[in-house]
């Protein structure tokens, strides 16, 4: 038996019945607990996929990318993570059986195996419990997230792997949370187990016995639905933890707590920690349910009937209302109906601040740019994220300075007036993912700017995702006209942008216009930073102008 190379305890989350149930909610609301409790938390997400990341993948299918400090592009759930902790994901906290096999396959074909098969147990095993294990170092509690469906083909390697970690380190060391889904049945009037029952049932066939079951439903579970679940799936009724339907996922916290999870946990684990305090999120969720005064932001995107690819922008402007006391409404709007011969002014009227936020392709663009102008013009409050930012430097360079076919090279290749561009040393790379600029980067603020008063600091770290940059060779009338650069990155990539008119070299990272009551874009991704505890400051001072609009002009 291997020993336990750290004194970490771990915890795993599987989840069944039905997909897209809340684990990863789940698994992040039990960290925020039992870090509530004062101990140190980390959590890694495992994907069952062969992607090797899901950057390449389509927002449809898998919902937001979601970018970590050093660059990784992994699953939106460490964006739960990281809103729910005070934890930082980084590469090491996301796993793929892509990433496995690969590691796997490469050690195969540089000899490292020595000529014996090399087989799913125990090679492609092995190297899950090697990352487990890297991730979890130094932390007091480790939280593993499998994703998918227990039953699924590919989720077996991993649910081999976690079971190994029980009969190697202990019951003491290891605990099982099983998620499942408690439908309710209108006719019968009833909550249903059976479902929970025939999961549990898969999980036993891979040899693992849940320890807790976390049942989902959308009725409070009365108590003798929790005794039938007790007695089917073997496990104490106080195991069985409701986790009922809540207006936000910011109340499952204080939900675990009054169910004992907490306590469960560090029983089973022999973990001596004071209560939670959970005071802090307590503050959260009635933020939350403030419902007046209502600030209405228009979202101007693509993707906008799939709301999981913004999935931290929501967040994020919900952290702002927060700070503000306001509720913040979101209403998307699909970019292309701003175009042609759309009446924008019907459309865009009535919200109090409008954003364009991040995105790839050129469909709807053009109506992204006439929401930023009447953004610009009508003095309604802006925010503008990575595309915010490189079509709001387009639309001023049409329509201020008259450089009436300027675009991205994205979306027009032959514009002479190239005012977004690829950096010279990328534009003969033809290996899409090997071009992003990803990750965080430091951002020096220029001082008595709107970005230098929201950030009350002069330099920050942003984290991005994107190809294209503003191209500084165009940028000199645009500042003529009024345009602030109040962002710049001067690091390294820097170099070979051209150097601005006053001189200052780096390649521009926040853009904002004076004279206007609030309009803002980043080439960086601030949603990912924002944190319920934390709001990010653009967001907070997004939705406070947006408030002021609102209430000057009562919409
Ligand atoms: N498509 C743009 C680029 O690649 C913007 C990307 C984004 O908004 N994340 O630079």
């Amino acid at each position: 038996m291997a020993p336990r190379p750290t004194h970490t305890k771990f915890i795993f989350v599987t989840g069944g019945v039905v997909s897209s149930i809340g684990k990863g909610i789940t698994a992040a609301s039990t960290a925020a607990i039992l870090e509530a409790r004062g101990l140190r938390v980390t959590l890694l997400k495992m994907d069952p996929y062969l992607n090797v990341d899901p950057g390449t993948m389509s927002p449809f299918q898998h919902g937001e990318v979601f970018v970590t400090d050093d660059g990784a592009e992994t699953d939106l759930d460490l964006g739960h993570y990281e809103r729910f902790t005070t934890a930082t994901m980084a590469r090491l906290n996301s796993v793929s059986s892509g990433q496995i096999y690969e590691t796997v396959i490469n050690r195969e074909r540089h000899g490292e195996y020595l000529g014996a098969t090399v087989q799913v147990i125990p090679h492609i095993t092995d190297e899950v419990k090697a990352r487990i294990l890297k991730a979890a170092e130094g932390f007091d509690i480790c939280l593993v997230e499998v994703g998918g469906t227990v039953g699924d083909i590919e989720g077996l390697p991993f649910l081999e792997a976690i079971r190994q970690m029980r009969l190697e380190y202990g019951a003491e060391n290891t605990a099982y949370i099983h998620v499942t889904y408690v439908p309710f049945i209108k006719t019968a009037d009833e909550l249903k187990t059976k479902p929970t029952q025939h999961s549990v049932n898969a999980m036993r066939e891979i040899g693992i016995q849940p320890d807790i079951i976390v049942c989902r439903s959308e009725k409070p579970m009365p108590p003798e639905v929790k005794r039938k679940i007790s007695l089917f799936c073997s496990i104490p009724p106080e195991n069985v933890i409701a986790a009922v339907d809540a207006q936000s996922v910011y109340e499952l916290p204080l939900a675990f707590k009054d169910e004992g999870l907490d306590q469960r946990l560090c029983d089973q684990l022999g973990i001596w920690a004071r209560e939670a305090r959970l005071a802090d999120w307590k503050r959260i969720v009635e933020g939350v349910k403030i419902v007046d005064p209502e600030v209405t932001i228009n979202v101007v995107g693509k993707y906008v009937d799939l709301k999981e690819s913004y999935k931290s922008l929501c967040e994020a402007l919900l952290h702002g209302g927060i700070a503000n006391r306001v509720r913040v409404r979101l209403h998307f709007i699909e970019a292309e109906d701003l175009e042609g011969d759309a009446d924008c002014d019907a459309i865009l009227y009535g919200a109090s601040g409008i954003l364009v936020p991040g995105g790839f392709g050129s469909r709807g663009t053009e109506g992204k740019i006439r929401a930023i102008e009447y953004a610009r013009t009508h003095n309604v409050p802006f925010l503008g994220i990575c595309l915010g930012l490189q079509l709001a430097t387009v639309e001023f360079a049409r329509n201020v300075c008259g450089m009436t076919d300027a675009n991205s090279t994205e979306f027009n290749p032959e514009s002479r007036h190239a005012v977004v561009d690829l950096l010279p040393e990328q534009r003969g790379v033809t290996d899409k993912g090997a071009t992003m600029r990803l990750g965080a980067f430091q951002c020096v603020l220029t001082p008595d700017s709107l970005a230098a008063s929201l950030y009350s600091s002069a330099e920050i770290s942003e984290r991005h995702r994107h190809r294209y940059e503003v191209n500084n060779e165009f940028i000199g009338p645009l500042i003529e006209k009024g345009l602030i650069v109040s962002g710049l990155y001067t690091g390294e990539r820097a170099k070979q942008a051209a150097a601005l008119p006053d001189g200052r070299k780096g390649l521009i990272e926040i853009i904002e216009l004076p004279g206007h009551p609030f309009f803002i874009a980043c080439q960086f991704h601030p949603e990912y930073k924002s944190r319920p505890r934390a709001p990010h400051p653009v967001f907070r001072g997004f939705i406070q102008a947006a408030a002021a609009f609102r209430q000057s002009r009562k919409v």
